[in-house]
């Protein structure tokens, strides 16, 4: 029998979002997530995927996942720290810290994870913690966590963040300080102030956490937003994900080899919950070498998104101040977002739309993310598809 209360709780609340036009009906997938994607029986060129790369479906990787259930199996079987790490899994720490170019790596099952896991196992209640005001969620809930006092300091302020730097160090009231941020931030594409950041973090001793799920694979040639401004020595957690560019599935933390040893000691999703797959390990390991070998993709990911990002200028959108491939389209009226999507779906063109509480009001935007896999043909269309449907709207 099911709780009235949860059963009123659910109906109210679900019957609200749909009023509100806030409830996401989800499109399930036919096939694999490439840059052409099935949906109803349809095809649809796909703006909408975090796979930078196109490594998702790249034979290589593909190969590497097959061989590792052959030769491990389908699960790793416990813990990691129980019985569950591989030599697969310890390979993939080492080339990551070596692609990281940091002494030592320790990976975890989702980036999301990863948040959750590492904030917690370094900040307590007598801490605090400097988040921009538009970190990623799991940041958020990492710090939340962590029992820190959280201070929220204004996107990318760089004055707002020294002010409430001092102040923090200077009440006293803290035995740790830590700043964290973004890399890239994924609405917008913008790219974290480090060099001005890594100077506040010395003046005032503070922590440094850089969460580069959208810059790794894509910025620094593959290897980050950390390495893009050369600051690897100086920023205490490089964390990334190994499902966005690397195309796979998991997060990890870069550092030096004392904080590694201690996240292995102290982190809970490490220590209470069963290791990636071999499979996902293999895979993950074999994409970054080849990110290693050769920067042929990030080039054919960037020379896309200049193509992408070029037309839709030509064509009079306004398409924000991003500095990443991520493409923003800012139509503004938040039903005339969700019309044009809407729109862009029926010419075939698979583009999302992020409208208010997400992005400001007034803001809303149709977000392209151009991958590697994109051919300039699949791009000339989605242009000749954003050339009609502007005109039709009446927004160029
Ligand atoms: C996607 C994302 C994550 C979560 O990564 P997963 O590996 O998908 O769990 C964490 N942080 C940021 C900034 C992200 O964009």
């Amino acid at each position: 029998m099911t709780s009235k209360a949860l059963q009123s709780f659910l109906n109210e609340h679900i019957k609200d979002l749909k009023e509100r036009g806030l409830y996401n009906e989800i499109d399930p997938i036919e096939g694999a997530n490439g840059p052409v994607i099935n949906i109803d029986g349809k095809s649809k060129i796909n703006l909408s995927s975090n796979n930078y790369l196109g490594l998702a479906t790249n034979d290589q990787l593909k190969e590497a996942a097959k061989a590792a259930v052959d030769s491990h199996g389908a699960g790793a079987g416990a813990v990691r720290t129980i019985n569950g790490t591989m030599d697969l899994h310890l390979e993939l720490e080492k080339k990551l810290a070596e692609f990281k170019g940091t002494e030592a790596v320790i990976s975890y099952q989702s980036g999301f994870n990863c948040n959750m896991a590492a904030i917690s196992a370094v900040m307590d209640k007598n801490d605090a913690i400097l988040s921009d005001e538009l970190n990623h969620a799991s940041i958020i809930d990492g710090c939340r966590l962590s029992r820190a006092k959280i201070l929220r300091f204004n996107h990318s302020d760089m004055s707002d963040l020294r002010t409430k730097a001092k102040e923090a160090v200077e009440s006293g009231d803290y035995n740790k300080v830590m700043i964290i941020t973004d890399g890239v931030f994924s609405m917008d594409g913008d790219i974290a102030e480090l060099p001005e950041i890594v100077k506040i973090a010395e003046e005032f001793d503070l922590i440094t956490y850089v969460d580069d799920a959208h810059g790794s694979g894509v910025l620094g040639k593959g290897a980050g937003t950390v390495k893009h401004f050369g600051l690897q020595k100086k920023i205490d957690f490089q964390m990334g994900t190994l499902s966005k560019a690397i195309g796979v599935i998991g997060g990890y933390v870069a550092g030096r080899t004392e904080l590694i040893d201690w996240l292995k000691v102290r982190s809970r999703p490490f220590l209470f919950s069963t290791a990636v797959s071999p499979a996902d390990a293999a895979a993950s390991t074999k994409a970054v070498d080849l990110l290693m070998e050769s920067t042929d993709l990030n080039d054919k990911l960037w020379d896309n998104s200049h193509y992408l990002k070029d037309g839709l200028r030509k064509l009079g959108f306004d398409i924000g101040n991003s500095e990443t491939p991520i493409t923003p389209c800012i139509i503004g009226d938040e039903k005339d977002t969700q019309t044009f999507s809407k729109r862009l779906y029926e010419e075939g063109i698979y583009a999302k739309s992020i409208v208010f509480p997400t992005v400001p009001k007034g803001k809303g935007r149709v977000r392209n993310m151009p991958t590697a896999a994109h051919t300039k043909e699949m791009l000339d269309d989605a242009l000749a598809a954003y050339e009609k449907i502007g005109k039709e709207l009446g927004i160029i």
